[in-house]
């Protein structure tokens, strides 16, 4: 079987991880089986569907690398082939117009109610052989109603739920088309599976009440239903349903609190799906590895300290140059010219063990190209006490005639301290101060490196 998957997300507003990872699933099973895999826009609810939404889902899966074989394809363009099968259906008779009008169904509902009775529709507009219909009212445009099987059940076995039935007695005549004759979300949603060859739906388990429905409406269009594998849902870290109102972050805030994409990747991945206890894989691991009999069977939960925690495994592991591209559009952000001064690849390098995310990296590039904050007297003295005085000048004479590498600083600093008879503290923290007017930066001998043997002299010397 060739195996096609898709993502059909509704560009209904907010976009945050949760949404991503059910085209994460898709993807990489369509990708394990050398299958296609497509993406489908299903933006028919007009009033709720905009433009920046479609653009954020798009712009999130390509930054996450989920590459796609078709699409994006929008459902408002396929409206003409949905009236075609509304037509078809009603040709075939497989669904009929239904002339009951908004009162006469609120007055049904409300009878259905007092007796205790389950409220549904009561089939007063389907044709039966034998049966007479009511007199077709004038003015009125009916709906059209899928006639919904009568007797037995829907029976599918979900790869993460396992088997569901339903009973068709549970099952209104679903409306297929409104009285405009726009099509209805869960007829689309069919043709579409069935026009695109879906063989497997992976989805939020939102839809597994949607799925006897569609499996009934499919099989009378002489299509045979796709695997369905229902996701459970993603859950925030306090438990609750991951929504703006309760503070999800989208995808692109992601982005722009500077996480890398192989991170986010690779949290999306783990959240509602496991491979023994690996927890920092490759992409292509992911993909080598997934399969839907590994899906998680609860609600997977939100967890951002093991976002930053993931994120930090791929800052250190990233390959510098790569890294240092990656963390370019931060350190501009923060006024930095990653073309003067020190090599900014140098510069990353140095810093990435100690970062969580980018951000955190150029904030910490500030220290090699922003002019260093003019201190007051008072913290002069404080930070640089006169005694020290005499050390830095033969400490500045030794780095003169020292080589540029870590090793030859590190061997002035030990031939300055053993001279002096004093402790590496009382020389590096003045040495940082009086090159930065701060105590905090990494390991001053790798700094010296970054900062080059000049610059640092040049700065020593001003102080000294
Ligand atoms: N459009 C639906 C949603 O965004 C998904 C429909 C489906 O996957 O079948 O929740």
């Amino acid at each position: 079987m060739h195996i096609r998957t898709r993502f059909a997300p509704s560009p209904t507003g907010f976009i945050h991880l949760g949404n991503l990872r059910s085209a994460l699933y898709p993807w990489a099973f369509a990708r394990h089986n050398k299958g296609d895999f497509i993406l489908r826009i299903e933006d028919t609810d007009l009033e709720r569907s905009t433009q920046e939404a479609v653009d954020v889902i798009i712009e999130g899966m390509s930054w996450l690398g989920l590459d796609l074989d078709e699409g994006p394809i929008y459902q408002m363009q396929r409206i003409d082939r949905y009236r075609e099968v509304v037509k078809h259906m009603l040709d075939a008779g497989l669904a009929y117009p239904c002339y009951m009008s908004e009162e006469e169904l609120n007055k049904l509902r409300d009878e259905q109610m007092t007796n205790k009775e389950k409220p549904r529709y009561n089939g007063l507009w389907r044709p039966e052989p034998g049966k007479a219909l009511p007199p077709i009212p004038e003015g009125i445009l009916p709906v059209i109603r899928f006639k919904n099987p009568i007797g037995g059940s829907v029976i599918w076995n979900d790869a993460v739920k396992g088997t569901i039935e339903i009973s068709n007695d549970e099952l209104d005549d679903l409306v297929i088309a409104r009285p405009d004759g726009t099509p209805t979300y869960n007829f689309c949603v069919v043709v579409d599976d069935l026009d695109m060859n879906i063989t497997h739906v992976i989805r939020g388990d939102d839809h597994v009440n949607n799925t006897p429905r569609q499996i009934n409406i499919m099989k009378a269009l002489g299509g045979a239903p796709p695997v369905y594998a229902h996701l459970p849902t993603v859950l925030n870290d306090s438990g609750e349903k991951m929504s703006k109102r309760n503070g999800a972050m989208s995808v692109r805030d992601y982005q722009k609190a500077g996480y890398l994409p192989e991170a986010i990747l690779n949290y999306l991945a783990r959240l509602g799906w496991s491979h023994g206890d690996a927890e920092v894989f490759t992409k292509e691991q992911f993909v080598d590895w997934f399969d839907l009999e590994s899906l998680g069977r609860s609600p997977a939960q939100h967890n951002p300290e093991k976002l930053l925690w993931l994120n930090h495994q791929y800052i250190q592991q990233a390959d510098p140059e790569k890294l240092a591209l990656a963390v370019k559009p931060f350190a501009h952000a923060l006024g930095i010219d990653t073309e003067s001064g020190p090599h900014f690849v140098q510069v990353v390098g140095l810093l990435k063990d100690r970062a969580n995310t980018l951000i955190e990296i150029a904030e910490g590039a500030k220290l090699f190209y922003l002019p260093p904050p003019n201190p007051s007297a008072e913290q002069l003295a404080e930070n640089i006490p006169q005694a020290i005085i005499p050390v830095l000048k033969d400490f500045i004479r030794v780095l003169d005639s020292s080589e540029q590498s870590k090793e030859a600083y590190g061997a002035a600093f030990k031939q300055i301290l053993a001279q002096h008879q004093i402790k590496m503290p009382a020389l590096a923290m003045p040495v940082r101060y009086a090159l930065f007017a701060t105590t905090q930066t990494p390991a001053i001998d790798s700094v010296l490196v970054v900062l080059g043997k000049d610059e640092a002299i040049k700065r020593l010397s001003k102080v000294v």
